[in-house]
């Protein structure tokens, strides 16, 4: 059936944001489409995901080369969905694709050489079916590679029309402020720096957000619901639907211990106190960091979308609130 989007998706003008010191205005929530949407998942629900997404304002959409599985298969069937049901609305979304991780054989299938990096982008934009991708990510550091040839790559992509802007994934903050430096010196400041920022991991919070706040680097938090164990997914188990029972590489079932499940009972009731899920809860207190400009949220399932993008009908946390959470999480 063709698709039609709803004409009430841009009514929350509140949900926007622009991206550290750019133009560019990203959703307060953003949908990556690294679990849900390879060969291995039915293509109807990953479809649906994306549609209702974009009828909510959810007009960002993260990619890799490698997501699927297999990979490929994620930048494939969202190119499906481009084709048949978004071809008129590619100037509303924002694309972003990475290049970084294995993605074919022999020496030059991974990490951060001009030769890797330009043609995974190639084959990216095949898979997709587009001329260009919004942002194009280096979706991990080389340390065996010129950061000057890693980002004269990006660079040049942006050069080529084949990316608009360019980004960073995985760099710690001493990388990130070389790398800023000369991705200005070429004319394509980074616009955005994805790190994994979560309850659990507070990485970014020791130099990190600094560096994007001084730079005017927006921060695209992934990982914000910790795959699910920040909700109230695994509160009394381990559901055969959920991430930890399908696809166990990731989130490892003996990492959800009794006392992490402690924890997450006593945030499950402060967000209820305040009127919220827990998954609401976590979203707020990562979009609490003045750095970050949108969460980068997973999904199985639409009704997850809906409950995620209603932690906006709450107040913000406030200080003493975030105090209280640290108290839950041992930080004090
Ligand atoms: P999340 O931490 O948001 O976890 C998503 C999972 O949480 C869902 O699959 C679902 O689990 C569960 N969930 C989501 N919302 C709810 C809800 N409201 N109630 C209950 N459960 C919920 O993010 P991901 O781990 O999926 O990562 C998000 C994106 O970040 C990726 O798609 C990718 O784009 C990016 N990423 C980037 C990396 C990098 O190196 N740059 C690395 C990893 C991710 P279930 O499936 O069990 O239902």
């Amino acid at each position: 059936m063709t698709y039609q989007p709803a004409p009430t998706r841009y009514d929350h003008t509140a949900l926007y944001r622009r991206t550290g010191r750019s133009g560019l205005k990203l959703p307060r929530l953003s949908l990556g489409l690294w679990h849900n949407f390879g060969d291995t998942d039915l293509y109807d629900n990953s479809r649906a995901l994306v549609l209702r997404a974009f009828d909510l304002g959810i007009t960002h959409f993260d990619l890799a080369n490698n997501y699927g599985p297999p990979p490929g298969a994620a930048e494939r069937n969202f190119g499906r969905m481009l084709r048949e049901d978004l071809a008129a609305y590619r100037d509303e979304l924002i694309i972003s694709t990475k290049a970084g991780y294995l993605m074919w054989d022999g020496p030059n299938g991974e990490w951060g050489s001009r030769k890797h990096i330009l043609a995974s982008l190639d084959q990216s934009l095949k898979r997709l079916g587009l001329e260009y991708v919004d942002i194009f990510y280096h979706h991990r550091p080389d340390p065996d590679t010129p950061l000057e040839e890693s980002m004269g790559a990006l660079a040049h992509a942006v050069r080529s029309g084949k990316a608009l802007y360019v980004a960073l994934s995985n760099y710690n903050p001493e990388q990130t402020a070389k790398a800023a430096a000369i991705l200005r010196d070429l004319g394509t400041p980074c616009l955005l720096h994805q790190p994994k920022y979560h309850m659990y991991e507070r990485t970014p919070e020791r130099g990190l957000f600094d560096v994007l706040l001084k730079e005017g680097i927006g921060a695209i938090p992934f990982c914000p619901l910790a795959q699910g164990l920040l909700t109230n997914r695994y509160l009394n188990g381990i559901p055969e639907d959920s991430r930890a029972h399908r696809d166990p590489r990731f989130l490892k079932p003996e990492h959800i211990t009794e006392e992490k499940l402690v924890q997450l009972r006593q945030l499950n009731a402060f967000a209820q106190a305040r009127g919220q899920s827990l998954a609401q809860l976590a979203l707020a207190w990562v979009l609490r960091q003045p750095a970050v400009t949108t969460a980068l949220i997973g999904a199985s399932k639409v009704a997850q979308i809906e409950d995620n993008l209603a932690t906006f009908n709450a107040p913000d946390l406030t200080p003493s609130e975030s105090a209280q959470i640290d108290k839950i999480l041992g930080n004090t």
